[in-house]
């Protein structure tokens, strides 16, 4: 019995040894990433449900990894957050992002608002302020073109400091969204207390399937709160035309989903508008 469980454990801690180097490695190879211009950005449409324009367009980082292709941010977003990388790479998107808009704008293209996700780290930062500062005034791209996206999780610990760091954010002039609302189980009535611009109805949500577990009075029920505070509000992950009828029958104001677009280079979403505007 003895040797059997000390056996295990020179496993477990062999496991472990192997996951830490393995960790370490892609931790490496993610900041030779960085400086090698391997971090990209992808651009996903939200349009307005009454008229059916692109009004706004998240930004979502890819990693085109050397050999292993690009991969989505779900692969080494959490990394970046533990070992303090994602300030760089936020600050990286943030950059890619405010650029990208300059240069739509170049080609006649005017989106209101690129949004931009920001982890709790990067948020948390004491530098958040003054390099959000500085990427727009070396882009020049307008604060109010700028929106930046907070989980639902780190607004609701409403907490003095960031409080505090929402209003300095408000009063640069830039814009404040909500994201996976509805996933933090917050009390709603913090949510009066905070300075945004929209709430983003997390992808559970919007579902459509009339079961127990999703019931639909939800989004409704957001949706009355979100008017009663003079809120926007995106609904998120729609992959049917069903739920974008349903959504604009219950008097949402914008759409992001698949059955819309999905993320695509910059490039390729300034083709389709063009397109889609020639018609
Ligand atoms: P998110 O902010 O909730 O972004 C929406 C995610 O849903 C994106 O996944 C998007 O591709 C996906 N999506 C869009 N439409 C649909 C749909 O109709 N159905 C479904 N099932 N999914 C849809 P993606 O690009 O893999 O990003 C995943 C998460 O990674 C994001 O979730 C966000 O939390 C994080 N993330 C992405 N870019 C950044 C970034 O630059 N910085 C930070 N800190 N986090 C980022
Ligand atoms: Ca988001
Ligand atoms: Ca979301
Ligand atoms: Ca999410």
């Amino acid at each position: 019995y003895r040797s059997k469980h000390v056996g295990r454990n020179i496993v477990t801690t062999f496991e472990a040894t192997l996951q830490d180097e393995q960790t370490l490695a892609l931790e490496h190879e993610l900041r030779e990433g960085l400086s090698n211009g391997e971090i990209t950005v992808y651009y996903q449409p939200q349009i307005d449900l009454s008229s059916g324009i692109i009004v706004g367009v998240e930004a979502l980082v890819r990693w085109l990894h050397p050999s292993r292709g690009l991969l989505p941010p779900g692969e080494f977003i959490q990394l970046a957050e533990e070992c303090g990388l994602i300030v760089e790479l936020g600050e990286t998107v943030l950059r890619m992002a405010c650029l990208e808009m300059k240069r739509w704008e170049q080609q006649g293209i005017s989106y209101e608002t690129v949004w931009v996700n920001l982890s709790p780290r990067q948020f948390q930062s004491p530098d958040l302020l003054s390099s959000i500062q500085t990427i727009l005034r070396e882009t020049g791209l307008p604060p109010t073109s700028l929106g930046l996206e907070i989980t639902e999780s780190l607004a609701m610990k409403n907490t003095d400091q960031i409080m505090n760091k929402l209003h300095q954010l408000r009063d640069l002039g830039v814009r404040i969204a909500i994201d996976d609302f509805g996933t933090g189980y917050s009390s709603l009535s913090y949510l009066q207390q905070f300075p945004i611009n929209v709430i983003k109805v997390d992808k559970s949500f919007t579902k459509l399937s009339s079961d127990e577990q999703n019931p639909r009075f939800i989004v409704t029920a957001i949706l009355a709160l979100a008017r009663e505070l003079n809120l926007r509000v995106i609904a998120e992950g729609m992959e049917h035309i069903e739920q974008i009828h349903w959504m604009r029958q219950e008097g949402c104001d914008y759409a992001q989903g698949y059955v819309v677009a999905r993320p695509m280079t910059p490039e390729l979403l300034s083709e389709t508008y063009l397109e889609l505007s020639d018609r």
